[in-house]
């Protein structure tokens, strides 16, 4: 089902004849839908996840961002959800019950991180974490008992690669189910599924509505486990999308190529400036020459978005803090992929009350490139610098 990448953002799912042939897609903002029949109706609830019954559901507006995002990630089909959180944690809860193991790599998003060490153990599921940048030591994790292979590849703080071809054949050999959370990458520049991968994982909230206005997530994959989700997690626990959020990302879709290429052009622009910087002792970004996978980065991505992290050249906690503070075009915040340049500095969660410091060093800063002439970016880093 492959169809060429302008076609899915620009027309696939819009059938602009059941609605006025209006060129924008409507917000079908309603709970429930009516049947002439009582046939009709039968047929309905017999075909909930592709028929419009109620909108916890399926909704027409939801629907059309379903089929781009299946699309994106050649998939047979797509869930969207209030968040990307939302998203991996349906997707790990589908595929275990109590006893069951799962081995998920190292650093993976927090709040996943949260799921598989403080949730899951509640109902007698486990978790082993993994140095996954070598296949065999996911090998080694795997037990009797293991259900799920859990992989983030790039990771969005120290992207870490995990092989997806090796991965994904390993799993099938032991009869596992693989997903992988590829907010990072995007599916502009990795398709996880055409590498064997079951389950592909977003939050829409970074690039894919790109616009930092929807807070939301996907969960793509074959018929036959989008399925088992629909009428099990999807239906149950109920954190859908409104056709609002959807809307909007069907709207921030249109341009998810070009910001990409936008990101990722600004980036390259950008990491050779800082590399050589004295104040900069490090730059990680997969597409960079010195980065440790970059090999494995370059085979199997196509391209490598706006995030990138940099190790400062600073005495004292204090200086990291004075080189953020000064910046005035990147933005203090958590999240990325919007079209705003941000910085995250470990600095700033060190010594919070009533929480552990991280375990990555006060000088890690990240940057986050949006989509601001990457000139105008570099004159803000070297006034930031300049301070130290
Ligand atoms: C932000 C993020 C999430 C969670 O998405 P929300 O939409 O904020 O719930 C999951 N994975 C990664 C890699 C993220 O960056």
């Amino acid at each position: 089902m492959k169809r060429p990448l302008s076609e899915i953002l620009t027309a696939l799912g819009e059938q602009r004849e059941d609605y006025f042939r209006a060129m924008a897609p409507p917000i079908v903002q309603t709970s429930n839908f009516a049947f002439p029949t009582i046939e009709a109706f039968r047929q309905g609830i017999l075909d909930e996840r592709g028929s419009h019954v109620y909108t916890r559901g399926n909704n027409p507006t939801v629907e059309i961002l379903r089929k781009k995002l299946a699309a994106l990630e050649e998939t047979d089909d797509a869930l969207v959800l209030s968040s990307g959180s939302a998203a991996c944690a349906m997707a790990i809860m589908s595929q275990v019950k109590s006893g069951d193991h799962v081995v998920c790599v190292r650093n993976p998003y927090s709040w996943t991180k949260a799921l598989l060490s403080n949730y899951l153990p509640r109902f007698g599921v486990t978790t082993t974490y993994v140095d996954g940048t070598d296949v065999e030591n996911i090998r080694t994790a795997i037990r009797p008992e293991t259900r799920v292979i859990y992989l983030e590849s790039p990771n969005t703080l120290t992207y870490e690669l995990q092989d997806l071809s090796a991965c994904a054949d390993l799993a099938q050999e032991h009869g596992i189910v693989t997903m992988i959370d590829n907010s990072h990458a995007s599916p502009i520049f990795q398709k996880p599924a055409t590498l064997g991968i079951d389950l592909v994982i977003h939050t829409i909230t970074k690039y894919l509505n790109g616009h930092s206005d929807v807070v939301a997530g996907a969960i793509c994959g074959p018929d036959h486990l989008i399925d088992r989700i629909f009428f099990s997690e999807f239906m149950t626990l109920g954190a859908v999308v409104s056709p609002m959020d959807a809307a909007l990302t069907i709207r921030g879709l249109r341009t998810l190529d070009l910001r990409m290429r936008r990101c990722a052009d600004s980036a390259m622009q950008i990491v050779p400036w800082l590399k050589s910087h004295p104040k900069i002792s490090q730059v990680l970004y997969p597409f960079d020459p010195d980065f440790p996978q970059y090999n494995l980065a370059r085979r199997q991505m196509s391209g490598c978005g706006g995030l990138l992290t940099i190790s400062v050249n600073a005495e004292k906690i204090e200086d990291v803090r004075r080189f953020v503070d000064a910046l005035e075009r990147f933005e203090i915040a958590v999240s990325w992929g919007g079209h705003e340049s941000l910085v995250l500095p470990i600095a700033a969660l060190y010594g919070l009350e009533g929480r552990d410091d991280p375990e990555v060093p006060w000088n890690v800063v990240r940057l986050y490139i949006g989509l601001e002439d990457p000139g105008y970016l570099i004159e803000d880093l070297e006034r930031g610098l300049s301070v130290l």
